[in-house]
């Protein structure tokens, strides 16, 4: 996949996103109304290393969090340190480079507490968790990197991640922060070929758990018994991931017991932790909690529907009557999201789609022209509930309720996907469709759920319209 590490594209990359997103058009232009294309009507299911990867991409910088960290240690009376600034931690010269050619002047809440530790002599085993965006990935490969004995020519420390692209992604922040010094990273994924008996002479290999133990235990291109720090990227989409505990847990056995380990997760349920355990043994537990979205600034409303005819008129009454800035409408499935998205262009409305059949490359070009205000309208499906914050977003309409596998009110994809997190406190308005008596039961329990009035708006009513866009 072409990498886009600035998070910028290029005019020649835009122009090719472009055609991108004028073929996806076109597919959807040849769809009848209606009328899906593949047999199902697509429900989409979030693939976690996807989901992943394009917060990863997308993200421009640091989540600016006001969540406390929560530690827990085995010893409660050895000190633990906590660095403000990227001196205190005593970087070689070339790495303090390196953090400051990336542009980071101070170190992220994980990071003043992390990095401290996991510098520290003797080395400390650590499980740190904390959501995507807070700076897990700049913390370990500042670790890693300060690890790594220039003088001895072959590879210290392993770091697994869950996929090619994810192993990609590290490896492109671990080369930048190392641009200065004499480090030399290898990746074992996919592609990527060794001849059997040779050995590598690369101090860090980043890779996916499957060609890692090919390399080690069936090639032997490196020595597993040398390896001195063991990072494991992503764990909670290790192991979601088909296979990979199993892999991960053998890689482990054959590591020594004297390395130090550190596990990295996103989330930390309970099937998380205890995988983090068997692993990280007598860790120091770093956890940082979620930001909280909530609906404090959002004004709720839901709107009576016959069917999914209405549903359309009532989107196009409320855009007749107020300037919507930028809108996104989530629907349940693919063939609706379709079929509203054809609608609407037709109307003459600019949209962009986003669901789950398209590449996370298109995914990223959608994303990016949306958040670059190309299209006014985002018409998505459950692939996308967590992740966008696009601030000139004013407008959310749940074409349908989210509901889980039981058709049960998902109140948890509600919030993501109307609620703001503090940064963006602006105010906001959701709209919720209801086209029948047990999506008006959804919509109760949703606000029974948050204790918070969803206003009953009637879309034929250009007043009541007029009142909500003031
Ligand atoms: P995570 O692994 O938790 O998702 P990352 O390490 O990828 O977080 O960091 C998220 C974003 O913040 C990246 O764009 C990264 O370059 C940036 N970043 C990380 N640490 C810092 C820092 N100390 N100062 C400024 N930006 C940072």
């Amino acid at each position: 996949m072409s990498q886009n590490p600035e998070n910028t594209w290029s005019a020649a990359e835009a122009k090719e996103n472009q055609q991108e997103i004028a073929k996806l058009v076109d597919n959807l232009s040849l769809q009848k109304d209606g009328e899906a294309k593949s047999e199902d009507d697509g429900v989409d299911v979030s693939n976690p290393a996807d989901a992943s990867l394009l917060q990863k991409i997308i993200r421009k910088g640091l989540i600016d969090t006001r969540s406390e960290l929560d530690i827990i240690r085995q010893d409660p009376n050895s000190p633990l340190y906590s660095a403000k600034t990227f001196e205190e931690l005593k970087l070689k010269p070339e790495l303090l480079k390196g953090v400051y050619a990336m542009n980071f002047n101070k170190p992220s809440k994980i990071q003043e507490t992390a990095l401290p530790t996991l510098l520290a002599d003797p080395p400390q085993n650590m499980i740190a968790q904390s959501q995507s965006g807070t700076g897990k990935t700049a913390a370990f490969v500042i670790a890693m990197l300060s690890r790594v004995d220039t003088s001895k020519n072959y590879p210290q420390i392993l770091c697994l991640s869950p996929t090619y692209e994810l192993a990609i992604q590290t490896g492109e922040v671990a080369a930048k922060i190392a641009q200065f010094s004499p480090i030399k990273l290898r990746y074992a994924v996919r592609g990527e070929e060794v001849a059997r008996g040779s050995k590598l002479d690369d101090h860090i290999i980043i890779g996916t758990p499957g060609k890692v133990l090919d390399w080690s235990s069936k090639f032997r291109v490196f020595d597993i018994k040398k390896i001195s720090v063991f990072v494991l990227d992503e764990a909670d989409v290790m192991i979601a991931t088909q296979g990979h505990q199993d892999q991960c847990t053998r890689i482990h056995k054959q590591i020594p017991t004297t390395c130090q380990m550190m596990l990295f997760s996103a989330t930390y349920d309970r099937q998380v932790m205890e995988f983090a355990q068997h692993i990280v043994k007598n860790p120091i537990v770093i956890k940082l909690l979620r930001e909280q979205e909530s609906l404090d600034n959002i004004t709720q409303y839901y709107v009576r529907c016959r069917d999914q005819d209405e549903k359309y008129q009532a989107i196009q009454n409320i855009y007749g009557v107020i300037t919507i800035g930028q809108a996104i409408i989530f629907c349940h499935t693919r063939k609706t999201a379709s079929w509203l998205a054809v609608k609407m262009t037709k109307d003459g409305h600019s949209v962009a789609v986003l669901s789950g059949e398209l590449t996370v490359e298109q995914r990223l070009a959608v994303l990016d022209r949306f958040r670059a205000g190309l299209e006014k309208v985002l018409i998505t499906t459950n692939v996308l509930s967590r992740g966008i914050d696009v601030e000139q977003v004013t407008i959310v309409v749940n074409f349908d309720l989210p509901v889980d596998q039981e058709g049960d009110a998902d109140c948890e994809t509600y919030l993501h996907r109307i609620g703001r997190t503090g940064r963006f406190g602006k105010n906001g308005i959701a709209i919720n469709l209801v086209d029948s008596e047990k999506s008006m039961n959804v919509c109760r329990t949703i606000e029974k759920h948050f204790g918070k009035k969803i206003h009953l708006l009637d879309a034929d009513d250009s007043d009541e319209i007029e009142k909500i866009g003031s």
